[in-house]
């Protein structure tokens, strides 16, 4: 039988072997990053993608308005969040089985580093942007038009971008930008910046107000949170999406109080009253909803609760 010293010897043998192997005992560095941003469901005979641009801070107590902070902080704190929010920036393709149709593109480089990668996802969800043949831009603030060009040319190469030309008017001019304070000038340039490379290539077409763009998608207008903000409303075999845009940003505090407007509103009024009435409709219709800054990926429903609204965000599923 060996003594206690050579058996002592051999254990310390056995931990100098473990302890040299690599990633034998020690801790995995964490990884950091995120699963690939895209997420599909069926509709109808339509396939939709949502595509994730990344995630920002959004400081809510600042931003939002006809409220208090006090009341804000209440509601985060209700939802298990704190001021600043991390706000998801989320974008729709829409495959018709005719058409490819981006809804929106993400903030491109105009909002910072955490943002910009719609193309990694769309490509990683198994997409090219040489496939896109329209994008429908529900308005023309940087983190839903940015992601139209890389550098200072068009990111889709084959499409063509429709928007409500209310907004087309307001931030393509330059009577906007000389007007605008030395505060929003940057929102003014990232649009001229994002969409001016497809009108010069002539493939950026305005619409009127209300109409069918391809056939089961149709742009509704929804004036407000800029002067031309638009919805669109996909439908196949009577299966509905409303994809919102911004009608609303903060979950936590615009369900559960719909009147409550943000500082990014052109029109807080009318912003409200037409997230109001899409609230109401949505809730009667159980329609699906698709929101740019819900939490990714921002796909689900609402339900009437008192004054307010529940978000029953989409039963995570793989399409068959
Ligand atoms: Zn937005």
């Amino acid at each position: 039988m060996k003594g206690w010293k050579e058996l002592l010897a051999s254990l310390l043998a056995i931990t100098a072997i473990a302890m040299a192997l690599p990633h034998a005992r020690a801790a995995a560095p964490a990884a950091k990053a995120q699963a690939p941003g895209w997420y599909r469901m069926t509709l109808g005979d339509f396939e939709v993608t949502a595509l994730s641009d990344g995630t920002v801070p959004l400081h809510v107590k600042k931003l939002l308005t006809n409220t208090t902070p006090v009341r804000v902080d209440a509601l985060l704190k209700r939802a298990f969040l704190a001021d600043p929010v991390e706000t998801s920036v989320n974008a729709y393709l829409v495959n018709t089985g005719a058409k490819l149709v981006l809804i929106d593109t993400g903030a491109g480089n105009l909002f910072g580093p955490t943002l910009g990668t719609l193309v990694t996802n769309l490509r990683a969800a198994g997409y090219q942007p040489e496939q896109v043949d329209e994008i429908y831009v529900t308005h023309m603030h940087p983190d839903h038009v940015g992601g139209l060009v890389a550098g200072d040319k068009p990111a889709f190469p084959n499409a063509t971008v429709r928007a409500d030309r209310r907004d087309a008017e307001f931030w393509l001019a330059q009577a906007t930008l000389d007007a605008a304070p030395e505060s929003d000038k940057g929102f003014v340039r990232g649009a001229m910046a994002a969409v001016n490379p497809y009108v010069d290539a002539g493939r950026f077409k305005p619409f009127d107000g209300a109409g069918e763009l391809v056939p089961g998608i149709r742009a509704v207008p929804t004036y407000g949170h800029t002067k031309g903000h638009t919805m669109y409303v996909v439908e196949s075999k009577g299966e509905r999406l409303a994809v919102l845009g911004d009608l609303m940003h903060v979950a936590a505090v615009q369900f559960p109080e719909p009147a409550v407007t943000i500082q990014f509103d052109t029109d807080p009024k009318m912003a409200a009253i037409q997230r109001k009435r899409v609230y109401a409709d949505s809730a009667v219709r159980r329609q699906w909803l698709a929101v740019a800054h819900l939490p990714f990926p921002g796909i689900g429903h609402i339900r009437a609760d008192g004054r307010g609204y529940v978000y029953v965000p989409a039963n995570y599923s793989i399409p068959r």
